[in-house]
């Protein structure tokens, strides 16, 4: 249960109103066409219950960063066209985002029916916040619905703004389930709760580590990031990726999780390599005593028993970042072990969250996307909420009394 109003609120009152919606239609376009689409995909629930129920939908979303203005490989036309085929129905589209374009195509629509604005990005205004802007937008809308997670950690005109023009601001299907989950990682999660970390660098995480701290029982540490924290502990790295400035800070998190008690697991072995041309063999080394000629690109086969012996018993598992270099063959061997583990953790009924790109193209390398209880659609936004941050996309919403 979230805080905040959702769709499910505000449906019996929504028929022949105007609802602006805000969704996260920054995908992936090549040639005009969209490559791919799950981003589209996820807001078509609440895309369809507001037509069912009788609104009049207008959508907005940014593609991209145009930096000046109007461009036209950054404009979603091809987006409409994707959401009209997928959506089976017409989807009408306007050139502009505000003004008579708008006018024409978001006023002219009947309950019922849906349509797609242009870039909101096109305007600068709309990543400054412009309160003019934002009032211009809130025009399109008797109600607002934020389906747009992935970007509910910026304050921006169409996130933020539009709140203080419009009297009825709820979330949208797809946030309401990322909040649900989200939140249920730091309110009252099932125990054991595992965090999976991975990733290059520690940097960018560090707040996360730390405020995760307050909720975890137990870390599992992978990627580049993990050699940071072997180094801290004093271990030969060999020339695997270390970030040196945080040595000290890694000894400091090490302290503090055995001062609370929290297993903080780092690799045992490792797979490494000369470097990533491809041209020495790898070969599997104890993550302690890396020599010095070699860098770890993978976790082990020891260390993957290890935190595959720690995800089975878990109540709750959040992942993010991969274990290795998972785009580089044979060192996806690790993050594809540990995906399979966690969707069989899940099967047997673990909840399990991924959050962040990486680590989402790994379950879905790993064939088990469907397996795991929710994938989440905003990389930074999750990681952000994770840190215990106030999202102002949220917070902008309706308390629900
Ligand atoms: P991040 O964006 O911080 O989650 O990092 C993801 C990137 O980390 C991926 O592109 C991986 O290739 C990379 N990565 C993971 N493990 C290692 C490693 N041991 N050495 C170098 N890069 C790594």
């Amino acid at each position: 249960m979230i805080y905040k109003k959702t769709i499910g609120d505000i449906l019996p009152q929504v028929r022949g109103k105007s609802v602006l919606v805000r969704v996260d239609f920054n995908v992936p376009i090549e040639n005009g066409r969209v490559i791919e689409d799950t981003r589209i995909s996820a807001s078509l629930p609440t895309i369809r219950k507001l037509q069912e129920s009788g609104a009049r939908v207008t959508l907005m979303s940014h593609l991209g960063r145009p930096k000046n203005g109007p461009a036209p490989e950054f404009s979603l036309a091809p987006v409409a066209r994707h959401l009209a085929t997928l959506s089976k129905q017409d989807v009408t589209f306007a050139t502009d985002c505000i003004g008579p374009a708008a006018a024409a195509v978001a006023g002219a629509l009947r309950p019922g029916q849906v349509c797609l604005l242009e870039n909101l990005r096109f305007h600068a205004e709309e990543e400054k916040n412009d309160p003019e802007f934002a009032r211009q937008l809130a025009v399109w809308g008797d109600i607002y619905v934020n389906d747009a997670f992935g970007s509910a950690h910026r304050a921006h005109a169409s996130t933020e703004g539009v709140t203080h023009f419009i009297d009825t601001c709820v979330a949208g299907y797809l946030m309401e389930r990322e909040l649900d989950y989200l939140g249920r990682l730091l309110v009252d999660p099932k125990r054991p709760f595992v965090a999976i970390l991975g990733g290059a660098k520690i940097s960018g995480k560090l707040e996360v580590i730390e405020n995760l701290l307050k909720f975890v029982d137990v870390f599992l540490i992978g990627g580049g990031m993990a050699f940071t924290f072997l180094r801290a502990q004093g271990h030969q790295i060999g020339r695997s990726l270390v970030e040196n400035d945080l040595i000290e800070t890694a000894g400091r998190i090490l302290r503090d999780a055995g001062a609370k008690g929290t297993a903080f697991l780092l690799p045992v072995d490792c797979v490494a390599a000369p470097d990533l041309s491809g041209t020495g063999a790898p070969t599997t080394v104890g993550a302690a005593r890396i020599p010095t000629d070699l860098a770890g690109f993978d976790i082990g086969p020891r260390t993957i028993q290890s935190f595959a012996s720690r995800l089975k018993t878990a109540g709750t598992i959040f992942w993010n970042g991969p274990m290795g270099v998972f785009e580089k063959p044979p060192f996806d061997a690790g993050t594809v072990a540990l995906a399979q583990t966690v969707a069989e953790a899940t099967d047997h009924g673990s909840v399990s969250v991924v959050g962040g790109g990486d680590s989402v193209a790994a379950v879905h390398q790993a064939g088990v996307a469907e397996r795991i209880s929710h994938i989440s659609t905003g990389g930074g936004a999750s990681l952000e909420f994770l840190e215990g941050r106030i999202l102002p996309g949220v917070a902008a919403l309706d308390d629900r009394e």
